[in-house]
């Protein structure tokens, strides 16, 4: 049914992988199946489906073609063994720890993730699973947190929005030394920049709402799982159930039961927008990087703002890592100090050509005050920790022509 092939290449991929083949119609974009149910053929043909005896399509929220041309693209695009296509990048968060954990486990965490994600880890401690959080992800830090209830660790490829960056070899390396799994997520970055699976990871979670779409259009998120970590029944009890699958049990058990039974599906229309900007995905992470370069650079030596955050910047303390990980490119998201609250606001209240909006990975530049909304709910310690103070601005670069972005940052902040 699908048209994927092995051997291509990421551009390609982004373009060709999971493209449905024997719709009928010849379609060249990946047709829109917003459908609920499926009329089966016979119900011999349905109680196979249901037994799992015959591939097909019954009920959109166990299964679609839309979905399932997405996940074919993501899981080719990752590098991956198998992909799944959620209702968001939190959900995704959620099922990859909640598929592999069960109450009395526990995970080691920085403490400098995503601000949702910090939340979503207070949801888990209620249902009995534990999250230690550590100041950041070396091997020392992860050595300290370790004891026999730990079963993965979770971190950013790239942290949002200090900007840290996993060393993924070396923290996989670790993870699978002492059994465990490494989880990351990949949404800062984007399959464009890393591919952790082919780094090391073990499973790799994105939410598809920001560069995957690209254009903010979705709500979307997706699990993706490498093909080689054993997932060792006495080191995790959560996935008995599912050892015949080998490496794909913690899949497996996230299909048959957590994402089916919890209905984080993703909706057709959603992976079809998926899939539409996944195949600009390549060109418009190497215009967003060039232009984050420029402004930061612009920005750094303009005298109007302090404290400049890229990991393109040489003066970034990531930034050898960034260069080696990430292929010479170094991301969309920047960070600057406007000198006070108050001159944050006045920059957030005057731009022009950016949006003042709460998203990343949009086509456009959008920027943001952290402190005053995506953390304010996360204590000041952390907060600084995560590099978010009261005069930091976030700038998510979009691909406009910078000239734009730089006349438009100078009337701002001038
Ligand atoms: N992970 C990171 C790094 C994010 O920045 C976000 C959202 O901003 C998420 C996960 C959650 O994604 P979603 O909003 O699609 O649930």
């Amino acid at each position: 049914m699908s048209s994927s092939k092995a051997s291509m290449r990421f551009s390609t991929a982004l373009l060709h992988a999971g493209r449905p083949r024997g719709d009928g119609y010849g379609s060249v974009a990946v047709p829109v199946y917003q459908t609920g149910s499926f009329q089966a053929t016979s119900a011999e043909e349905l109680a196979d489906v249901f037994a799992g005896r015959r591939t097909g399509f019954c009920y959109t929220r166990v299964g679609n073609p839309t979905v399932a041309a997405f996940e074919e693209r993501m899981r080719v695009v990752e590098g991956g063994a198998a992909a799944l296509a959620c209702a968001s990048g939190m959900a995704a968060a959620f099922l990859s720890i909640a598929g592999a954990c069960q109450a009395g486990d526990a995970i080691i965490a920085p403490r400098t993730l995503y601000g949702g994600t910090l939340e979503l880890f207070g949801d888990l401690e209620r249902m009995g699973i534990s999250v230690r959080l550590v100041d950041e992800v070396s091997t020392e830090a992860l050595e300290g947190a370790l004891d026999d209830s730990v079963r993965l660790v979770f971190a950013e490829t790239i942290s949002n929005p200090r900007l840290a960056v996993l060393d993924i070899p070396a923290i996989a390396a670790w993870c699978h030394a002492h059994g465990l799994a490494l989880v990351v997520d990949n949404t800062l970055a984007s399959p464009a920049l890393a591919r952790p699976l082919e780094l090391g990871a073990d499973v790799v979670v994105e939410s598809a709402s920001k560069q995957i779409s690209g254009s903010g259009t979705v709500i979307g998120g997706v699990v993706c799982v490498g093909g080689s970590f054993r997932w060792d029944p006495a080191r995790f009890p959560a996935l008995a159930p599912w050892q015949r699958f080998g490496p794909l049990a913690l899949m497996a058990g996230l299909r048959k039961s957590l994402h089916k039974d919890t209905g984080a599906c993703m909706a057709p229309t959603t992976a079809f927008l998926c899939c539409v900007g996944l195949e600009t995905l390549s060109l418009r992470m190497e215009r967003a990087c060039a232009n984050a370069l420029e402004l930061a650079r612009w920005l750094d030596q303009s005298g109007l703002a302090s404290d400049v955050g890229y990991l393109g910047l040489a003066s970034h303390p990531c930034h050898e890592l960034a260069s080696r990980q990430f292929d010479g490119r170094f991301g969309a998201l920047l960070t600057f100090r406007a000198g006070s609250r108050e001159r944050a606001f006045r920059f957030l209240n005057r731009v022009r050509v950016a949006l003042l909006a709460s998203n990343i990975g949009d086509a456009r530049t959008l920027v943001l005050h952290p402190a005053s909304t995506i953390f304010l709910e996360v204590g000041e310690k952390d907060r600084e920790l995560a590099g978010v103070h009261e005069d930091t601005v976030r700038v998510s670069v979009g691909i406009e022509d910078v000239r734009d972005l730089i006349s438009d940052f100078e009337q701002a902040l001038g």
